[in-house]
Parts: structure tokens; C-alpha cells; sequence
């Protein structure tokens, strides 16, 4: 019959019941089925497997049918408790402790049995739910960071996947359409529908009891960002993706489903056709790639990230830098420095003055990608800035490659040049040494804390997701 131990402890629990019931001790029910009481004991305690004869014989001396026996409910609720207790006490998590296990015993009151399994469920779910402390958080972004720069930013299968997905989709060439992501979606056996509620906390949801992906209505008729949303809700099924038991686990499946949407929105044989012809023509520029394929400036340059180096034969650095000079997103595997904690870690950190990346912000005529060559202690690069906005406030994007590589691009003949020698302080982070003189002791501002530095991480079974709102929201929307 091959019963879990969990399936025996039910049994046993099971014919205990009904043996109670009759009045009959284990010795009395022992002699009518010819096995001796302490067998049947231990049968009782799920300690014992039975012969399916033994069990027919249990079943018509108590006067049950046998699936009366065998079902695979507790036959009350104390049982419910004493199984459940068996099950976490045999769980890796509890014994990884050394913690004794506790045996229910008669003498047990009702809710001391109720106290224990109650602390056990709460060990559960704090075990499983996603939290990171800050720490945690940064540690696993770095070191992501560092698995992808030894991967130049490449992941072939899930190339191959998304190519695969498309062709079978009717997809040819030129820009997704939101008619495929839908043909994608159906041949998944999902349906995607727009709603006006999603919960605050959540991009997409996905009901997989009805098939359904449920999406934000368009904000921008024909916007990349529901392709785009769309997709990655699709990826998380297609990479066969488990609930994430760890913020790294979180992380690395974030950037598996970003991937994928990348790899639909811009296809690499088609991507590459592109940017091969664009470099062989020395005019090579994200916001061509971005208006070729329909996508953000964001995405197009993060896309060429993935493909430079493997296709292009270029190392290559991308930054996302926000007005107040932190360093939102950052990716190099061309030597760039990039400002670091002690961690390792980017987010966050400060970039050079001298930087496009922050010179951008500067300019008056933002209509084109600023060129620049930035002189850094590890060498001469050329950098592309688009700078943007969002409702958090401005943004700047930019793609640059060392001084050799600048051939290739268009804006290399630009003349405009700077100096960064950070991380030294007296680059760009020291006061010029005469203001400092001045001000040093008449100066007396009041800092402004930075909000999530210490909002706390996501919790909850999904990172940064309130359950709560999530079955809400699928509450209201299920036929059922
Ligand atoms: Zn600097």
C-alpha cells in the first residue's frame, strides 16, 4: 500500500476512535482479529504498517466498512492536533533543532496540544516566508550581480526559450505585438484580463485555479509595459518557477522572468541582425535599438547588455542613475569603477560628479543622448545618457564601453571630455578647499532621512506582495 507515516498515524488514529467508541480495550479487539494487544498498539500509534487482511478483519469486528478506516480524515479534532504534532516534530525543520520530540499523551490537556501545534504552523511560516533584513537584501543583489557579470549578462536557455515560444506564437519579425503576448498566453492555457483593482502591492497577478493573468488596464494605449508585464507573469510557468523561499530565490527569478520579457520584446537573432548591421555601419545607438523594437530606452539598453558582449565582442558598463546621483541599477564588464560599500554592494552608492550619467542632468536640450569620454583611474571610456522622468523624479540611462570600443558608435566624434578620479574624495565628494574654509563653521543643515533606507523589506509569501490584498483581489474575481 506504501503509506506515508503521516497516512499511518491517521489509520491508527482512525481505528483507535472507533475501537474507543465500542468500549473495547486493545486486548478485547485483539483476541476478535488474533493479533496481540501490543501489535495492535503499535498499529494504533502509526507505528506499524497492517496487512490489508488484518485490516478487513479490524473493519468488520468494529463493524465499520473498510474505507471507513482508511479515510484520510482524523476522526475528531484532538487526533487532527496529535497527527498534525507528529508531522511537524518529524519535519527537517524541527529536527535540525535536536529538540525533543513531545508524545501526546492522554494526560495532555486539549490545549496544551493546541499551544505546541500552534507554535509549530508559526515556525512554518516564518521559515517560508520571504523575508530579507536589509543586509540580506544587498548581499544577495551583489552577488547576483557577480554571477551575471561572469555570464556577461547572457542566459542562452532562456534565449532559446523565448525564441521557441514566439515561433510557436505565429511571431515573424519586427515588434511584439499585444495580439502574440495573447496568442503566448492562450497556448499556455492562460487568459489575460485588465482590471482596474489589482492590489496596490502587486504588477500582475495570476490565478492558476482558472487560468488567468490579471493586468493593470493600458495607462499608454500600446505602451511596452504591458507586453512586457504580461510575459513575465507568463515566464514565472514556463521556467517552471517554485514560491521563493529566499530573497536570493526572489531575486534570481526576477531576473529570470525580466529576461524573458527582454528576449520576447527583442528577439536576439533579429536584435542581433540589427545591432550587427548598425555596428558594421560605426552607428550603433540604444535609442535606434529602442525605437526598432518599441521599448523603453531602459530596456533596449539593458537588452544590449545581454547581447554586446557574447555577439558584439564588446565589454560594456549600464547605469541607471537618479537626480540625487545614487545608483539605482548598475551593470560592468568592462571595468568601469563603480562606487561601492563595503559590501560589494552598488545600490545606492553615489556616482562620480564627473560621470554623464550625472552631467546629463545639466543640460538644457535633453532631446538627444548626451556623448561623452570620461578619463576614470582605470581608463578611458565613452558614454551614451538619456535622461527621463518618472512621478518619483528624473532619471538618466546610460550605456558606455572603453575608448577602443567608441568607434563603433554613433556620438563618437563628441568633444566633450571629463576628468573623474574618484573613488578619491577630492574628485568630486571633497568641497573645493576655499568654500570650505569659509563655511565650515557657519554651515548648519538638517538632513533629510531617505525614506527607504529604512522602510522595511517585503514580507509576506511573496516579496514586497500583501497577501491579504492578493486573495482578497482573486476573491472578488473568481467565479467560484
Ligand atoms: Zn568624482
Amino acid at each position: 500500500m506504501n503509506r506515508t507515516s503521516s497516512d499511518l498515524s491517521t489509520l491508527g488514529h482512525r481505528i483507535r476512535h472507533f475501537r474507543t467508541a465500542r468500549g473495547l480495550t486493545l486486548d478485547d479487539l485483539g483476541e476478535q482479529v488474533e493479533l496481540a494487544g501490543s501489535q495492535l498498539s503499535l498499529i494504533e500509534n502509526g507505528k506499524r504498517e497492517p496487512k490489508l487482511s488484518t485490516l478487513q478483519a479490524i473493519a468488520s469486528a468494529l463493524g465499520v466498512a473498510l474505507t471507513d478506516l482508511l479515510s484520510e480524515e482524523a476522526p475528531n479534532p484532538r487526533a487532527a492536533l496529535e497527527i498534525e504534532l507528529r508531522r511537524h516534530q518529524q519535519s527537517p525543520l524541527y529536527t535540525e533543532l535536536g529538540l525533543p520530540s513531545v508524545k501526546p499523551t492522554k494526560g495532555m490537556s486539549d490545549d496544551a496540544l493546541a499551544a505546541l501545534v500552534g507554535l509549530h504552523r508559526e515556525l512554518q511560516r516564518k521559515a517560508t516566508e520571504a523575508i530579507a533584513t536589509p543586509e540580506e537584501a544587498r548581499r544577495a543583489n551583489t552577488e547576483l550581480r557577480e554571477i551575471m557579470r561572469e555570464r556577461d549578462n547572457y542566459l542562452p536557455e532562456i534565449e532559446d526559450l523565448a525564441e521557441e515560444r514566439l515561433k510557436a506564437a505565429g511571431h515573424v519579425r519586427g515588434a511584439l505585438t499585444h495580439r502574440t503576448v495573447s496568442i503566448m498566453a492562450e497556448q499556455l492555457g492562460l487568459e489575460l484580463i485588465y482590471v482596474n483593482d489589482l492590489p496596490h502591492s502587486a504588477r500582475s497577478v495570476t490565478d492558476l485555479a482558472n487560468g488567468r493573468i490579471y493586468l493593470p488596464p493600458a495607462s499608454i494605449p500600446g505602451g511596452h509595459g504591458l507586453r512586457s508585464m504580461a510575459l513575465q507573469a507568463m515566464a514565472h510557468r514556463l521556467l517552471d518557477h517554485t514560491r521563493p523561499t529566499s530573497y536570493a530565490a526572489f531575486l534570481q527569478q526576477r531576473l529570470e522572468i525580466n529576461y524573458f520579457a527582454a528576449c520576447c520584446l527583442m528577439p536576439q537573432a533579429a536584435a542581433v541582425d540589427f545591432l550587427s548591421q548598425a555596428k558594421r555601419d560605426r552607428n550603433l545607438a540604444v535609442e535606434d535599438f529602442r525605437d526598432a523594437f518599441g521599448v523603453t530606452h531602459e530596456a533596449a539598453a539593458l537588452r544590449f547588455t545581454n547581447l554586446a558582449t557574447k555577439h558584439l565582442d564588446m565589454p560594456l558598463h549600464f547605469l541607471r542613475v537618479s537626480e540625487d546621483g545614487s545608483l539605482a541599477k548598475g551593470y560592468e564588464n568592462d571595468g568601469l569603477p563603480l562606487p561601492m560599500d563595503v559590501t560589494g554592494a552598488i545600490e545606492g552608492q553615489i556616482v562620480c560628479r564627473k560621470w554623464s550619467a550625472r552631467s546629463a542632468f545639466e543640460r538644457t536640450n535633453r532631446t538627444t543622448e548626451l556623448y561623452q569620454y570620461t578619463d576614470t583611474p582605470a581608463g578611458t571610456y565613452w558614454n551614451a545618457t538619456q535622461t527621463g522622468t518618472t512621478s518619483a523624479g528624473e532619471f538618466s540611462i546610460s550605456v558606455g564601453v572603453p575608448f577602443n570600443q567608441a568607434k563603433w558608435f554613433r556620438g563618437r566624434e563628441t568633444t566633450t571630455r571629463a576628468v573623474s578620479t574618484c573613488p578619491d574624495p577630492s574628485c568630486c565628494r571633497r568641497p573645493p578647499s576655499d568654500l570650505a574654509d569659509r563655511w565650515r563653521d557657519q554651515a548648519w543643515p538638517s538632513a533629510r532621512l531617505h525614506a527607504h533606507i529604512l522602510s522595511p523589506l517585503p514580507s509576506g509569501t511573496f516579496p514586497g506582495v500583501d497577501d491579504n490584498e492578493v486573495y482578497d483581489f482573486l476573491e472578488r474575481h473568481s467565479d467560484g
